[in-house]
């Protein structure tokens, strides 16, 4: 019901929206009458001008009919296109901040020019995103020609460039970017330590093309740095060899024994007993040194290793819980008894259990940055998007991002026939009838595109053409520039072509090729008339599509190909029962019902009911991805508040020329926390721990205190005052020995050091956390509350550590140079899983799994909801 309201408000709002634009951008057409005869230079200072009211305050809005009928002018004369109407319309909501849908061939490219420019005249510069890096280069470079014409800077920003070049292509006023280079860029830039490293410089507006892409599909995982940790691999043998001298308690208060392992948290625990007898054997065998502490901050790992040994002895048991083999160990998943090849366990557990094992102790790579796309993008104080479908995801878009959709009216009318799908009894049978129907198209002339959900389909296809001896080019690789070539040329008579969705995306098929992307005058340009006019005469492209998607929207962009700029086209989806949406949603008895009429193998049928329950199906699979995205954006929510929290004192720290105020309120910090555990006002002196006190104050901050022998006078005043000179002196003897400038930069690397060091820890936690938060639901907590609760504490513990080992590394006697150095990001790994269209069939396959929408499995209204929303099941999944 809301849905529903919701959608008709929508509606009229767009309706309204787009009569208003329409009268702005008449006003447009009628300014640009008079730039007609004006020279090119004329035109510059014109632009110049609104530059330099822009400069004096005024607004962008004034000056936006002036800059659009400009621009368009520009472009007339440098690139041979004349914005359409419909363009003006769509630039003016892409500057108010909305997505533009605008159909494929509309020319998304040419439109995103007119907002780009006038944002742009701030100086704040402007990002167009994009795909991928054959995307960004095209554009920069077509439409870079009339930006300099402008008097503006143009880049783009692609996956090959260096430090350098990124931060000079971030100074371009208008940077065409590769979309998840940008989110790499920001996570890199906040590992800097120094301002002058970072490449990035403050987020302004950006226009991101194909915005479904970005901000949905490809919104499913988030973007990620990681890298490999380099702790040296013997320190798990020597603990693995310690072990065997360890005796385990029978349980926790048992005083006999050295450790306790505890079966439920699958964790260990040393006694006092067992915290000796480590020091003792790590100084017999020379890892410590002789009366070396084990409890100073630099020997803590060394615990923590012992831990890990003991671990991998107590909880793990081979052929169980894991399995060994060609030298590796592979954990067993607990539920199903599968291998999980490449799931490694972190905290050291898994090089503990490799030690045991005598295999090669493989270095872990650690999650050292993430962020979803969804975070990223909130970054820009205004964002807008264009895309060729957004209609069936508008709600999503709105209610996420607060970004509406506004459906562009095309410039000519639409004339594409969408044919009703044809539904058959099994592959076999489909896959026939689309060879032979594409024969018949082939030995007419009239160019095909055959799209494919999966990679799999399109080369089962591929070989029954090559059977049938129908020349065809296959594009289901990542090569975006010759894919990109090809399609372009999808539309050439006689041509046959096999594409997953995700090829060849951005790229326009022209009826009888594209001219333009045409090597060494193959097609000379009368010939090509001569084409496109026999293309237009066999009735334009004609779209197959090989099954449904599980999302409207990908089958509407495959359509989408056909029928741009008022082209003739046809589209048609061809589906069987053996198919995975029509499996798992069309009930059995469809095709027995199918089979008693005497359905045969090999015969089609159209059935409005048919193609009813298709869409239904679709809708269903929808609705369920819908709250899979939303459940991680909101679980990122939480750590992107922590993330922000973290990035915001970096970058305090970084802008700051003086940080002694800040490093003395860090210290102040501590001193309380010392305070209020040893020496606190509630308790009278007597109960003071003043002895752990000085041990603290030496272990952790090698200050040496005597408070013994003034005990007696010793009153909560002066003993902070004393604590705090200690420190006060140690801090001065170091901006000494630095000099002013040095010890600057000290306390800047320490600072930012040790803030990356415990926010990638971190992050760490997050993942277990998130990891086995799951089950709290069946124990009828909220997943989410309690994901929200747990790491709110670790944050707090965080940053109440993070300030003792500031002070503790400052205060070092001896700072190594190791501990103060940045970290090469550009040798970081990057990953990003592409969002995979063409993974549909494994997808429903999962939702099968584990929603009872589509897998009929008996789950209670108030059970909490399988898909992990944290919502009950009536009040999730239940309502579709
Ligand atoms: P989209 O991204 O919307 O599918 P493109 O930006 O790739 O479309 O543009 C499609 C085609 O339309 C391009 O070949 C472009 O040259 C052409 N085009 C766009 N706008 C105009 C215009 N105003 N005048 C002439 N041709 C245009």
């Amino acid at each position: 019901m809301f849905r529903t309201i919701l959608s008709l408000f929508l509606l009229n709002r767009n309706q309204r929206q787009i009569k208003r634009y329409q009268a702005i951008a008449e006003k447009i057409d009628e300014r640009g009458k008079s730039l007609l005869q004006i020279s090119d230079d004329a035109l510059k200072q014109l632009f110049q001008d609104t530059r330099a009211n822009i400069q004096q305050g005024a607004t962008l809005e004034s000056q936006m009919v002036e800059v659009f009928a400009i621009v368009r002018e520009a472009s007339t004369r440098v690139l041979g296109m004349r914005h359409f109407i419909v363009q003006l319309i769509g630039g003016i909501a892409l500057h108010e901040g909305n997505i533009g849908e605008m159909k494929t061939g509309e020319g998304k490219t040419l439109t995103a020019t007119l907002p780009a420019a006038l944002n742009a005249l701030t100086g704040k510069g402007v990002h167009i995103v994009t795909v991928n890096d054959y995307l960004a280069t095209r554009d920069a470079n077509w439409m870079g020609k009339l930006f300099t014409f402008l008097g503006f800077s143009v880049s783009s920003l692609t996956t090959s460039l260096s430090d350098q070049e990124r931060k000079l292509a971030y100074q371009s006023d208008i940077l065409y970017a590769v979309n998840n280079e940008l989110g790499f860029d920001y996570l890199r830039d906040n590992m800097k330590l120094f301002r002058e490293h970072q490449v990035q410089r403050p987020f302004n507006y950006a226009i991101i093309d194909e915005v479904d892409s970005v901000l949905i599909d490809e919104a499913r995982t988030p973007l990620i740095i990681s890298g490999q940790t380099n702790e040296p691999s013997e320190l798990y043998t020597t603990a693995n060899q310690l072990v065997k001298h360890f005796v385990r308690q029978e349980n926790e208060e048992d005083v006999e024994g050295d450790y306790f392992a505890d079966e439920k948290s699958k964790r260990v625990h040393l006694s006092d007993a067992g915290h000796a007898k480590a020091e003792l054997l790590y100084q017999k065998n020379g890892v410590l040194a002789e009366n070396e502490n084990l409890y100073f901050q630099h020997n803590l790992h060394l615990i923590h290793h012992l831990e890990s040994a003991l671990c991998a002895h107590a909880h793990y048991v081979k052929d169980t819980d894991y399995v060994v083999q060609n030298q590796k160990v592979i954990l067993v998943d607990e539920f199903t008894g599968r291998l999980m090849h490449g799931r490694r366990l972190s905290h050291g557990l898994h090089q503990a259990i490799e030690a045991k094992e005598l295999v090669p102790i493989l270095p872990n790579s650690q999650t050292l940055a993430s962020i979803t796309f969804q975070n990223f993008f909130k970054n820009y104080p205004k964002l807008a998007g264009m895309t060729g479908t957004a209609d069936t995801e508008a709600q999503e878009l709105y209610e996420i991002y607060s970004l509406e959709v506004v459906v562009i009216p095309t410039n000519k009318a639409m004339i594409r026939k969408d044919l009703p799908d044809l539904v058959f009894l099994d592959k076999k049978s489909k896959y026939q009838a689309i060879v032979n129907d594409v024969f018949e198209l082939y030995q007419k002339g009239q160019p095909v595109l055959v799209g494919t959900a999966s990679i799999e389909t399109s080369e089962e296809l591929s070989i029954l053409f090559k059977q049938k001896s129908i020349p065809h080019e296959v594009l289901n690789a990542k090569k975006h520039d010759r894919e990109a070539i090809i399609i372009a040329q999808a539309g050439r008579l006689k041509a046959v072509t096999i594409a997953t969705n995700m090829a060849g995306r951005g790229t326009d098929i022209i009826l009888g090729g594209n001219p333009s992307l045409l090597q060494d005058n193959q097609l000379p340009e009368v010939n090509w008339q001569e084409q496109h006019n026999a293309v237009v005469g066999l009735g334009g492209l004609h779209i197959i599509g090989s099954e449904r998607h599980e999302s409207r929207r990908v089958d509407n962009q495959l359509r989408g190909r056909s029928g741009r700029q008022g082209d003739p086209g046809t589209s048609r989806f061809y589906l069987s029962l053996e198919d995975n949406l029509l499996r798992i949603f069309a009930s059995e008895n469809v095709s027995k019902l199918m089979q008693w009429i005497g359905f045969q193998p090999g015969q089609s049928i159209e059935h409005p009911l048919l193609s009813k329950t298709i869409e239904s199906a679709q809708r269903k699979v929808e609705v369920h991805n819908f709250q899979l995205r939303k459940n991680l954006l909101e679980y990122d929510t939480i750590s992107n508040d922590q993330r922000k929290v973290i990035y915001g004192q970096r970058s305090a720290v970084l802008e700051k020329q003086n940080l002694e105020q800040l490093i003395e309120d860090i210290v102040n910090g501590v001193i309380d926390q010392l305070i209020s555990s040893y020496a606190p006002e509630t308790l009278s002196i007597e109960d003071w721990h003043l002895a752990s006190l000085e041990q603290v104050l030496e272990q952790q901050f090698f200050i040496k205190a005597s408070f013994v022998t003034i005990m007696q006078e010793e009153s909560f005043v002066s003993i902070r005052d004393t604590v705090t000179k200690l420190f006060n002196n140690e801090m001065q003897k170091k901006r000494e020995s630095f000099g002013q400038e040095q010890y600057q930069n000290l306390l800047r690397q320490i600072m930012l050091i040790i803030l990356d060091k415990y926010w990638k820890d971190h992050l760490i936690n997050l993942e277990e956390l998130m990891r086995g938060i799951h089950l709290r639901g069946y124990a009828s907590k909220n997943p989410k509350h309690e994901y929200k609760r747990e790491a709110f504490e670790l944050f707090v513990k965080l940053l109440e550590q993070m300030r003792f080992e500031i002070v503790g590394v400052l205060m070092q006697p001896i700072i190594k140079h190791e501990q103060l150095e940045e970290i090469n990001t550009s040798q970081l790994q990057t990953t990003h899983q592409e969002a995979s269209l063409t993974e549909s069939p494994k997808s429903i396959e999962e939702v099968k799994k584990i929603s009872p929408i589509v897998s009929g499995d008996k789950v209670q209204r108030n059970d909490p909801c399988p898909c992990g929303s944290g919502l009950k099941y009536k009040k999730c999944h239940g309502k579709v």
